[in-house]
């Protein structure tokens, strides 16, 4: 994803810079140079599926898929880049995001021969694009609608909230089922606090977090209510150097007292730190970084009695207040230990994580379907624009469905269950039919 160079060949000119490089992914992700291409390898190359956009670092386009010489489709990234030679520069070659890049797309060739290899040393197959003057102002789309837009356009809306209710449900009760499992192996509050901490890193960063939950049980922490905080920062690896000299005044001071209670755990918690490799940091919003999470699932297990009480009295109203009301002294105001501290308080969890929260840990774990049936869904994320622009694009009445919750869940299990699966570009992709015979 990182941004493209200038380049002074005749032809890609006009792709320098970040403009230039929307427009070249824009026009390449609309169709205009085509699905069929011939490699640098001179290998027959088919785009079956051109993906999404990729909004988080790493490549350009996810969920591709790519057929090399008549073989069975790959579903892998498609990177794009002005210059061959920006594979090595930007550093694709080291970096894991780009381990799962089945194509390299360029304009412009370098010197000499130029490989593209992932940190793997797997050959990424080359295609260098001759660009047609002209055309472009495409726009950009996150996702194209898929062929069963049309056959969902055709439902009638109570046939269409059925379908959506039904998806729905099956969604909910197979996040209840995994709590319930992971109840049965370490109790209902353990199983509950690891789905909030997984819930607390999304999106992105839920493994680490469920893993941070995993090594700190619930019942360990409230046992070391004193350090609850640097444990979490600790076991999470986040907790800056002990040389603190390049942190602002709060920061370092906020730091050194976490420092001096992680030390008396370090002995017997260091084998249990999470890799930092595994923590996703770019491509998100400020307020969304793991470390301010981690601030924030310290200061939900001070309060976590009140917050299963809530919980097991199915007392929502209550626990969105609290869940909206955390607050820590040094968090509300900074975005990382290395950041300029805010002039106004940042909210601890923002209304739509907590609405997150609710559908999809509170109300699974409580079983409380209706609940869920009356709710207001939250805002569209990424993932639910990408899944609403595929499959309901062509109704007019989307805003409208995907306001309730239950409709927006039913969406997003469509989506995972069909799309998720796909490499066929929606050919081979029998929902559209499954819909005709409703
Ligand atoms: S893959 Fe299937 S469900 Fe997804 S957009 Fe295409 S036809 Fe629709």
């Amino acid at each position: 994803m990182e941004k493209l160079r200038a380049v002074g060949e005749e032809g890609s000119s006009r792709f320098q810079g970040l403009s230039g490089e929307l427009e070249l992914q824009a026009r390449w992700f609309s169709g205009e140079f085509g699905r069929d291409f011939v490699g640098t390898d001179g290998e027959a190359v088919r785009v079956v599926q051109f993906g999404i956009w990729n909004r988080v670092a790493g490549p350009d386009f996810v969920d591709a898929a790519v057929s090399i010489d008549g073989r069975e489709p790959q579903q892998g990234a498609i990177e794009i880049d002005t210059d061959a030679r920006d594979w090595e520069r930007h550093g694709h070659a080291t970096n894991p995001d780009y381990d799962r890049v089945l194509l390299h797309i360029f304009v412009k060739e370098a010197p000499q021969r130029f490989f593209s290899r992932t940190r793997l040393h797997q050959r990424v197959p080359q295609v260098r694009l001759t660009v047609p003057q002209g055309g472009g102002g495409t726009g950009e789309a996150e996702a194209n609608p898929g062929r069963c837009a049309r056959a969902l356009q055709g439902l009638s809306l109570p046939d269409l909230r059925e379908v959506l209710h039904q998806a729905g449900r099956y969604r909910f009760e197979r996040k209840a089922a995994a709590i319930t499992r992971t109840a049965e192996v370490h109790g209902s509050g353990e199983a509950l606090f690891q789905a909030v901490a997984a819930g607390m890193g999304y999106p992105g960063n839920q493994l680490p977090f469920r893993l941070v939950a995993q090594r700190l049980p619930l019942r360990r922490l409230q046992r070391e209510s004193e350090s609850i905080e640097a444990l979490l920062f600790g076991v999470g690896g986040f907790l800056p150097g002990p040389d603190l000299g390049a942190l602002g005044a709060g920061a370092r001071l906020h730091a050194r007292a976490l420092w001096e209670k992680w030390w008396r755990h370090w002995g017997s918690h260091q084998t249990l730190s999470v890799p930092r490799a595994v923590w996703r940091l770019g491509g998100q919003r400020p307020a969304n970084h793991p470390q301010r999470r981690l601030g924030a699932l310290a200061v939900l297990v001070r309060h976590w009695r009140a917050v299963a009480r809530m919980a097991a009295g199915r007392e929502w109203r209550r626990l969105r207040v609290l869940l909206s009301r955390l607050s820590h002294p040094f968090w509300n105001h900074h975005y990382t230990f290395q950041g300029e501290p805010t002039v106004r308080p940042l909210a601890m969890l923002g209304s739509e994580r907590v609405a997150e929260l609710l559908v999809n840990v509170f109300l699974p774990a409580a079983g409380d379907w209706e609940t869920l049936l009356r709710m207001r869904a939250p805002e569209r994320n990424r993932r639910s624009r990408i899944a609403a622009a595929r499959l309901l694009a062509q109704r007019p009445d989307v805003h409208a469905l995907l306001g309730d919750a239950v409709n927006q869940q039913g969406m997003l299990q469509l989506y995972e269950d069909f799309c998720s699966r796909d490499a066929s570009d929606c050919a081979g992709c029998p929902f559209p039919e499954m819909v005709h015979r409703e």
